[in-house]
């Protein structure tokens, strides 16, 4: 019995040590998830073996670690045991998220509900970059924009126990942004620095995240950037929430009863 065992560990040896070479251009980069149980590890050896680059993700819960074991020093294998999703994959920029709406909603639904799947079998917590949008107009209705996807997660969050943290994103600026983003800050900024008029959409009363209206900041961004630009008015921007200003309001009452807390107690 013996040697029989070590025939079979040295075929067994053999049989996974001639992994096919692949050229880099054929070389494909292949992601497996769920548990790493009876199908997806034969699904992973095939894989292997045709000398692919393989990740295989799992919380190791109905799983064996034991089912991959033959793979783990090989350098193009990689075992995940997968515990937080950043789910940030839309876009926020209107004219970009408005330009292919099926796109948009694609992304908002089925790839949230994806992840959220994949949440769930890799016991992983799922973050969700959200947006200030499903706050829509104080003024009118809620906005619908984007709100599936957070509805998506609190449903998953209640009947399937996913742990699910959402973050409700302002207007965002900075490094890295892409020169045709065409939001706000992008847009005049670049008109600004080439002597172009800054275009404000509408009366330019809208206010946003930057604690200014629309027209102040362009005003402001003149002056900063001492351009000779003139401000031009556009039509409005269709569905453009008018107000949408963080209201500091709680921060203040905060510090204000902390301050209190601090003087009572000094007389203590
Ligand atoms: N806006 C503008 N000129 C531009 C781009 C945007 O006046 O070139 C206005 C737009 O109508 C909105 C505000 O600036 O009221 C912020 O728009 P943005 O597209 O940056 O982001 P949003 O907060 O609407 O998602």
């Amino acid at each position: 019995v013996r040697e029989k065992i070590r025939d079979l560990k040295k075929s067994f040896t053999q049989k996974y040590s001639s992994v096919k070479f692949l050229s880099e251009k054929d070389r494909k980069i292949i992601l497996v998830t769920g548990d790493t149980g009876f199908v997806s590890s034969h699904l992973t050896d095939k894989l292997m073996m045709d000398g692919h680059k393989v990740t295989v993700m799992d919380n190791f819960f109905k799983g064996r670690k034991r089912n991959m074991e033959h793979w783990t020093s090989q350098e193009n294998f990689e075992l995940i045991n997968l515990d937080q999703i950043y789910h940030l994959v839309s876009s926020a920029s209107p004219p970009n998220y408005t330009y292919n709406p099926i796109k948009t909603l694609k992304t908002n639904t089925m790839r949230t509900l994806n992840m959220l799947g994949l949440a769930e079998r890799a016991g992983a917590r799922l973050f969700l970059a959200s947006t200030s949008e499903v706050y829509g107009d104080p003024e009118g209705l809620l906005g619908p924009r984007k709100r599936v996807a957070e509805i998506m997660c609190y449903t998953c969050v209640k009947q399937k126990g996913v742990e699910v943290r959402v973050a409700r994103i302002f207007n965002t600026f900075g490094p890295r942004m892409h020169m045709n983003d065409d939001r706000v800050v992008s847009n005049f900024i670049l008109q600004a620095l080439q002597g172009e008029p800054l275009m404000v959409y509408g009366s330019g009363s809208q206010t946003r995240a930057l604690q200014n209206t629309i027209l102040e900041f362009a005003q402001l961004i003149r002056k900063l950037i001492a351009s000779g630009s003139e401000i031009q008015f556009l039509s409005e921007a269709q569905d453009d929430p008018q107000r949408r200003k963080r209201s500091l309001n709680k921060a203040i009452f905060y510090f204000w009863k902390e301050l209190e807390y601090q003087v009572n107690n000094q007389h203590i």
